[in-house]
This record gives C-alpha cells, sequence and structure tokens, in this order.
C-alpha cells in the first residue's frame, strides 16, 4: 500500500501455491488516483493462476508438455516457480535460473538423475519465465516421430527425382548421340547431310549452330575445291586459252550470266598471227562484249569495281540499244605490279555482292593473272625460239648444236641437205649415230677452244667445220659447228699450187740455159769491168731464181706427200746444224742465240731429217731476219704427248693479230712495214707448215705486236706404219 501511495500504480505479486495443483496465487494492486494524480484508494484483486479464466490459456499450454512427459513451470522475478506442471506428478519445487539466457535451449540433468532438455523462455512485458523441460529420452523420440516421415518424404522424392531425371537425361542424350552421329559424319567431311534442326533448348541451339557450321564449312570446301580445279588448270598448261578457262568457270558458278577475261594487247608478244585476247563463258558472253574496253580501263585504275545495281549507278555508260547486265563485279589482273587485264562478271537481276563473293572472284583473279603471265612469258619464249629457229634454219652454212651429253639438240636445214640427214628424227639422239663422218664426230665430240677440221660431206662438197663450247653461266653447256662450204676455196688453192707447180717447172730449163749462158759469155771473149758486174749479177738474179723455183717444186713434193725419208732423227743433231749454219746471221746483228735442252727428254724423232731441218732453219731463220739488232731468239726443244716441240722465241717485231690466220698460206707476207723491209718470198712458213702436216704434227704462233713472236713446231715421236712405205 505504502508503494502505491508513493506511485508505484500497479503491482503483481505472486505466493507459491500451497495447494497439490501447484498454481500460485497472484495478488495484483492497482493505485487509483484522484484528480490531482494523488492514489487515495488500491484496488487489490487476488486470484490463482489455474482458475483465473485469463490466465487458461497458458496453464493449457504449459500442460500440453505433458504429451512428452515434460514439466512445465512458470517463474517469476524471484525464480520462485508460481505455476508447475508435471505429467508423472513430481514436479520440482525449486528451479535454477540458467548460466546463459542467450541459449533458451540446452540440457541438464534431472532431479532423478536423467538427462532432460530445457527450453527457458522469459516472458515479454512481464518479468516471468516460462520453463518447459522434457526427458531426452523422450526429445529423441520425437525426434525420431518428426524426422521419420520426413526421412520418407525426402527419399521418395530422391526416388522420383530420379527417375525424372533419368528420364530427362535419357531424352538429352538422346539428342547428344545424335548430334555426334551428325558431328562425325560432318568430321568425315559428308557435308551433304542437313541436320534437324527442332527445338529451343540448349541443345536445340547446338544443332542449329553445328547446321550453320555444316552449311559454311561445305560452302567453303566448295570455294576451295573450284579454287583446287583451278590452280590445277592455270599449273597443267601454258595455253591462255586453256589456263584462263577454269577461271572463267569458277567465277560463273557464283550465278553470273556471263563471265570475260580481257587482256591488254600491248602485253601479247608481235606474231604474225593475232593471239586471243579475249575469253568468255555464260549465255550472255557475246551479248555484254561491248563492254569490255570500259571495264577494261577502268579496272587500271581502280583494283575492284563492284556494282550491285547498275541502273542506280552513273560511272558507266550503258547502250540502252543493247543487253545490259544488272549487277556487275570485276576484278583487275595483276602480277608483279603488271596490269594484265580484267576479269568481270555480269549478272541479269541485281545482285548484292557478299564478302565471300567478292573474295572468291579476287582469289580466282589472282589465279588468272599468273596464269596469264605464265602463258605470256611463255608466248614470249616461244615467239624468239621461233625467231631464232627461223634465222637458224635460214642460215645457208650447216649449224648443228649438242649438249653435254653429246645429243643433237639442233640441226638447221642447210645442216640435213650436207649430212643428208632428217632433222627432225635425228633431234636429241646421240652425235655417234647420227654423224658418220669421222673427223666432223671427233670435232663435235672434243672439248674445249675453238677448233677446225675440214671435212668431206655426202654432198662431195668440202667444208671447214669449226666448233667451240656453248658456256652458259661460266660452264659448258655443249657445243656449236658452223660448217663452211669452202669447196671453191679448195679448188682455187689446188689450181694455184697445180699452177705454181707447172710454171715452176717449165722455169726451170730456161734458167739452167740461163745461168749456163751467162757463165759463158767470159769463155767467147774478154769482159770489160762492167760486163763482168753485170754478169755476175745476172747470174745472181738467175741463183735466186733457181732457188725459188726449187722451193716451189719442193713444197709441191711435200705436199703431196712423196718422197718422205723417215728415219731416226737426232734432235741435237738437228739443232747443231741450224745454229751454225744461222750463227753468223746473229753474230752480225748481235742477236743473244740460246738453245734449251732439258736433260730427260727423248733424243730422236722419227722424221724426214732434211725436211725437219728445213722446217727448224725457216723458223729460226725468220726470227732472226724479224728481230732487230741486239735482240735474243731462244730455241727450246719440249717433249709432251708422244711428240716433239720445237719452240723458236724472239724479242722481234711482232706479228698483227690481222696476219696471224693467215700467216702459213703460199706467199703471204706480213704487212707490216718492218717486215716488208726484208726480202722474202712468203714461203718459208708455208713450207714448214707443209712439212709438219706431213708429219702429222702441226704448227702454230703466240705473238705480240712489238714485242715478238713464239712459234711452235710439233712433230709426233713416231710415225704411223703405213706412212714409212714411202
Ligand atoms: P718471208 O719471211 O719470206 O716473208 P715467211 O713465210 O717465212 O715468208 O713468213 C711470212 C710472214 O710472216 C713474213 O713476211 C713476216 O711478216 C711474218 N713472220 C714470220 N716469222 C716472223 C717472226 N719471227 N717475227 C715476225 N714476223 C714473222
Amino acid at each position: 500500500m505504502e508503494l502505491a501511495a508513493s506511485g508505484v500504480l500497479v503491482q503483481i505479486y505472486s505466493i507459491p501455491s500451497a495447494l497439490p495443483d501447484g498454481s500460485a496465487r497472484v495478488s495484483f494492486m492497482i493505485g487509483i488516483v484522484n484528480a490531482t494524480g494523488q492514489v487515495q484508494r488500491v484496488l487489490i484483486g487476488r486470484t490463482t493462476l489455474s482458475t483465473n479464466p485469463l490466465t487458461q490459456p497458458l496453464i493449457t499450454s504449459l500442460k500440453s508438455i505433458g504429451d512428452l512427459n515434460g514439466t512445465g513451470l512458470l517463474l517469476d522475478e524471484n525464480g520462485q516457480i508460481i505455476y508447475a506442471f508435471s505429467q508423472t506428478g513430481n514436479a520440482p519445487s525449486s528451479f535454477d535460473k540458467p548460466v546463459d539466457l542467450t541459449k533458451p535451449f540446452y540440457t541438464s540433468t534431472a532431479s532423478d538423475g536423467t538427462r532432460q532438455l530445457v527450453y527457458y523462455w522469459p516472458v515479454v512485458a512481464r518479468p516471468w519465465a516460462i520453463v518447459l523441460t522434457v526427458p531426452a529420452r523422450q526429445t529423441q523420440q520425437l525426434a525420431l516421430d518428426i524426422a521419420m516421415p520426413l526421412f520418407m518424404m525426402i527419399l521418395i522424392l530422391a526416388v522420383v527425382a530420379l527417375i525424372s531425371l533419368r528420364v530427362g537425361l535419357r531424352v538429352i542424350t538422346g539428342s547428344l548421340k545424335n548430334l555426334a552421329v551428325e558431328a562425325n559424319r560432318i568430321a568425315d567431311g559428308k557435308l551433304d547431310h542437313p541436320l534437324q534442326v527442332t527445338g529451343v533448348d540448349e541443345v536445340g541451339q547446338l544443332r542449329r549452330a553445328f547446321e550453320q557450321m555444316r552449311v559454311s564449312l561445305a560452302a567453303r570446301l566448295d570455294e576451295l575445291n573450284r579454287l583446287l580445279v583451278v590452280s590445277q588448270g592455270v599449273a597443267s598448261s601454258l595455253e591462255m586459252q586453256d589456263t584462263v578457262k577454269p577461271v572463267l568457270e569458277a567465277v560463273l558458278s557464283i550465278g553470273a550470266n556471263a563471265v570475260r577475261v580481257v587482256l591488254l594487247p600491248s602485253i601479247l608478244p608481235e606474231t604474225p598471227i593475232e593471239l586471243p585476247s579475249r575469253f568468255a563463258v555464260g549465255s550472255a558472253k557475246d551479248a555484254y562484249a561491248y563492254l569490255d574496253d570500259q571495264i577494261l580501263t577502268m579496272a587500271q585504275k581502280q583494283e575492284r569495281i563492284v556494282f550491285s545495281n547498275l541502273s542506280r549507278t552513273r560511272e558507266m555508260t550503258l547502250d540502252p540499244k543493247r543487253a545490259q547486265p544488272a549487277a556487275l563485279l570485276a576484278v583487275a589482273l595483276r602480277h608483279e605490279n603488271r596490269y594484265y587485264g580484267v576479269v568481270w562478271a555480269a549478272f541479269e537481276q541485281a545482285h548484292n555482292f557478299s564478302e565471300a563473293d567478292v573474295r572468291f572472284v579476287t582469289t580466282l583473279a589472282g589465279q588468272a593473272a599468273l596464269a596469264v603471265a605464265n602463258a605470256r612469258l611463255f608466248l614470249n619464249v616461244e615467239v624468239a625460239r621461233r625467231q631464232l629457229e627461223a634465222i637458224i634454219n635460214s642460215t645457208p652454212d650447216p649449224v648443228l648444236v649438242t649438249d653435254q651429253q653429246n645429243h643433237l639438240l639442233l640441226a638447221n636445214r642447210a645442216a640435213g641437205q650436207s649430212l643428208e640427214i632428217n632433222i627432225q628424227k635425228v633431234h636429241g639422239q646421240t652425235v655417234e649415230k647420227v654423224i658418220q663422218q669421222k673427223p666432223l664426230l671427233d670435232l663435235l665430240l672434243a672439248s674445249g677452244e675453238k677448233q677446225s677440221v675440214e671435212v668431206i660431206l655426202p654432198d662431195n662438197r668440202t667444208y671447214l667445220a669449226t666448233a667451240s663450247s656453248v658456256v652458259a653461266d661460266g660452264r659448258s653447256v655443249g657445243r656449236v659447228c658452223i660448217l663452211r662450204d669452202v669447196t671453191k676455196f679448195k679448188e682455187l688453192d689446188t689450181m694455184k699450187s697445180e699452177f705454181v707447180a707447172t710454171v715452176s717447172h717449165d722455169l726451170r730449163s730456161p734458167l739452167t740455159l740461163m745461168r749456163g749462158y751467162a757463165t759463158m759469155l767470159e769463155m767467147v771473149g774478154d769482159l770489160n769491168d762492167q760486163q763482168q758486174n753485170y754478169v755476175k749479177k745476172i747470174v745472181t738474179g738467175v741463183e735466186n731464181m733457181s732457188r725459188l723455183v726449187n722451193t716451189l717444186l719442193d713444197l709441191g713434193r711435200i705436199e703431196i706427200g712423196v718422197g718422205l725419208q723417215l728415219e731416226s732423227v737426232s734432235v741435237l743433231d738437228i739443232l747443231e746444224r741450224v745454229t751454225s749454219a744461222l750463227q753468223m746471221q746473229a753474230t752480225q746483228k748481235e742477236i743473244g742465240f740460246n738453245v734449251e735442252i732439258p736433260k730427260d727428254m727423248p733424243q730422236t724423232v722419227e722424221a724426214d731429217q732434211a725436211l725437219l731441218h728445213q722446217a727448224v732453219y725457216n723458223l729460226v731463220e725468220n726470227a732472226l731476219k724479224y728481230t732487230p739488232e741486239k735482240g735474243s731468239v731462244t730455241v727450246r726443244v719440249k717433249a709432251k704427248d708422244n711428240a716433239m716441240i720445237f719452240e723458236v722465241e724472239d724479242t722481234g717485231i711482232g706479228i698483227e693479230p690481222d696476219d696471224l690466220p693467215r700467216l702459213f698460206e703460199k706467199f703471204y707476207r706480213g704487212k707490216q712495214r718492218e717486215a716488208r723491209a726484208q726480202h722474202g718470198s712468203g714461203l718459208g712458213l708455208a713450207i714448214v707448215h707443209s712439212i709438219a702436216e706431213s708429219h702429222g704434227g702441226k704448227v702454230w704462233v703466240e705473238s705480240k705486236l712489238g714485242k715478238g713472236s713464239i712459234f711452235f713446231l710439233q712433230i709426233p715421236l713416231t710415225q704411223p706404219t703405213e706412212s714409212k712405205v714411202g
């Protein structure tokens, strides 16, 4: 009451029960205030929890714990039990507050020592608390009761889910398996089988993606195939017509009704027959031909010309009276920066060119340009070859060309006639099979420098065959042989020889007569000094003439080859005789005169002693004659390849290159003034030449004008048996 008087308006007190039902008594004290706010009266109400209708729901709730053999307690603010319910009847008389109020659930030990589950929950707005305890055994049973159906339900659900998953998966795996088969088919390159595209799910999307992949793969493969055909076509031939055709057909396949290739006329070589420069395929190939020149000019400035709708463009002037394409695609033919022409496709309908179309035609244009460039190169080479062939065939002199393996590469018409061979048939055969003339065959089979040989061919004419190596990139790739008809010269030469022989023969008797009478003049009467002098001059002149005539007769004899007296001639002997005979001449001109003979060399050579002496003598005499005073002349002997070589070197006037080829001809004298200043007949070297040839040897010269010359005379060490007879 005092508390109420001091302002505590609501007070509730509970007193633990003394009754067996355990319900406590609760006293409510409400202060009633007057107008001034003073508590003047106090309303006291008293009730027991079990009887109070307001607490009935609470009690009923607490009692419901009885189903679980548990205990329900209501605690007041002091922790005293103000209501207790127990199914078993042994409700606890006191309850210890839990230590941790944040954990409403915890386990503890009951008064009978069993484990129990405690639920402690403070009441909202009152300092009371509700405590529910259930034996642990009971809660486990309860948990089991709750869990069992739950578990069963989960099990059933799981089984259902498993079954439906299997069914669902079977549909998906079936689809995927199907797709795998299709993918394998694509992988095997069978791209003509379309995939079924149904459903909007992921598998359906996958199928759609696969189908798209198949279609574009098939298109690319088709494009590649066409390019391959084109490449094969380009590579398989060098004829423009054949190489351009596959390109035209490939371009036609993109839906054009005419495809044309137009070449710049200037890229084609000039030939007597005009070469085709326009190629076309397609139904309208001729109808659109009038556009060629216009497009050819445009493509020169512009790599690609694409008109999807020609009626909307003003860049091209179309002839309204003629057929007009609706769309046009043209690509320039370029190779290594050179413009060769254009490939263009015309379409009947307006055509939206895809990037792939343009790329395809551009690739084909590249192939076409390559084909045209190759064909052009080939044409140029072919034209040049034909020209060369025509020139060689028109050459009146026979020409033969062989390769490294001695196959006949070329024989011109003149060669065919002279050698009496079919030049078409013998092409590529070995020269041994074709050429019957031994000297000519040897010449063709020989190697090295320019060589010449005289040969009589089946047409009974004499030819001078000259062969030399064909050198390309520094190495020999065969031989070329030109035969010059020298029959006329041979006849002239024979006539000259015969004339000289006859004249010299006929001159001999009158000369002997003249000499005889001139010497006899003294015997028939006295001659004064002047007359004697004249007679001496006449005799000297006649002697000179006789010597000349004799020389000529000797020469004639040597040339026909009669009277070759072969014996073993001592080289040393020859040299000694020559040098001693000419020593005087050398001393007079103060010329250093040397002879060099290596030690280990053959001592003798099989030859006509007189003739060999004559030949060496002539060479040494010339050396002394054409060497100014205080020069030097050296004579050497060498043995090489079963032959003796006499070398006569001087430091004289040398020989003009122009004179060299004719030096060994009869009566030929050098054109130099210094040479002309010397007396001579031009027969000395002709005799050396004849002597060399009659011995199966040769004579040649190396000379530098103003520096000196070296004459070489080569005589075989032994002579063939048949020539020894004479
Ligand atoms: P010849 O000496 O009687 O004129 P050859 O037949 O002996 O006739 O010589 C022909 C020509 O060769 C000579 O006229 C001369 O021009 C030239 N000749 C020969 N030998 C030599 C030499 N050793 N040096 C320079 N020229 C020479």
